[in-house]
């Protein structure tokens, strides 16, 4: 198991970076990896208190989550020979830093200035290899600096998004379930417990999540954490990914950066949902609570496009065994998007 050593969560708590890198033990300079609009956001001010505390630092601004922006991360690092990585961003950044660091061998501090999944804190790594988005294996953060002033103050699509990826550990946990019986697959029944109510916690808590509000960026960034332990526990993305989420990823293939990642994979929850014969619409409601959307028209893609991506999505990591199985005939595809209103 591989879990973050110290993970900080408050109002103001940016400020406090050194000190935290200070108590994590950690030497040498720091490369920051930041994203345009985050730099200005969080990652000047990261870069400056880091300075004045007496480290070293160098500003890597990146836009995308390519490989060459990895390979980019890891010259720079040893340029500058950095004794750590420091990521400060939505995703992107996270991503780059998460990969560079630990093909560098060096530790990474992840500062999360959205709550919008669950990458903040897990090992895996969305990365963008000859134009496919591919999930990399790489490692946890030392540490997460998670400041409730600057995640409240996203948009509050991202706010959304990231109970769209927390809510879909339902199902995913639903699938490991089934993996487990019908394929021996191996199971833990801490991580399944802990992924489980972490995303049950969501449902019951979001009528009062209000995007703006420090006290809901904490909630939520929060159980984007817990998931990430889950993830840790089991060593693999099995508790908080499963039929959802190759749905999700199918989208994205057939019709990409239409969505954002927990807003497809909160669609993708209310219809895996409902062939596991569970309570689809439980999961709808919350999440038009949440203000995420649950229909296809509201981010834009049509009806080929669902029913495609319902159909090919077991394709996408066929070892991983879930409710899809060998696959959606195109009938019962429909007729599932269609009776949980996705069509
Ligand atoms: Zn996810």
């Amino acid at each position: 198991m591989e879990l973050p050593r110290l993970v900080v969560v408050g109002s103001g708590v940016a400020r406090e970076v050194a000190d935290v890198c200070r108590d994590l033990k950690l030497k040498g300079g720091a490369l920051i990896v930041t994203g345009p609009t985050t730099c200005e956001l969080a990652g000047e001010e990261v870069s400056r208190r880091m300075e004045d505390d007496g480290f070293d630092t160098s500003l890597m601004i990146t836009k995308y989550s390519k490989i060459e922006e990895v390979e980019r991360a890891e010259r720079m690092a040893a340029d500058m020979e950095a004794g750590f990585l420091i990521a400060v961003g939505g995703g992107r950044s996270i991503d780059v830093a998460k990969l560079a660091s630990q093909r560098a061998k060096l530790h990474f501090v992840s500062i999360p200035t959205a709550a919008s999944h669950d990458g903040i804190c897990s090992a895996q790594a969305s990365i963008t290899i000859e134009g496919e988005t591919t999930s990399v294996s790489a490692h946890a953060p030392l540490g997460i600096i998670a400041d409730t002033a600057i995640i409240s103050k996203a948009p509050k699509r991202l706010l959304a998004a990231g109970c769209g990826d927390i809510i879909s550990n339902i199902t995913a946990i639903r699938d490991w379930k089934l993996a487990s019986r019908l394929r021996g697959e191996e199971y833990s029944e801490y991580a399944s417990a802990l992924s489980e109510m972490t995303a049950k916690m969501i449902v019951e808590t979001a009528p009062s999540l209000k995007p703006g509000l420090e006290e809901s960026a904490r909630v939520v960034v929060k159980a984007l954490i817990s998931s990430g332990v889950a993830m840790s526990i089991a060593g693999s993305s099995r508790p908080a990914s499963g039929s959802e989420h190759k749905f999700a990823h199918a989208v994205n293939r057939i019709d990409p950066g239409k969505a954002l990642h927990g807003e497809l994979c909160g669609l993708g929850t209310i219809v895996m949902m409902y062939l596991h014969g569970g309570d689809w619409k439980m999961i709808r409601s919350a999440l038009q609570e949440v203000g995420a959307p649950t229909s296809a028209s509201e981010i834009g893609i049509d009806e080929e496009t669902v029913v495609e991506a319902l159909t090919t999505a077991h394709n996408i990591r066929p070892e991983r065994y879930t409710i899809l199985g060998s696959g959606l005939p195109r009938e019962a595809a429909a007729a599932a998007a269609k009776k949980t209103k996705i069509l």
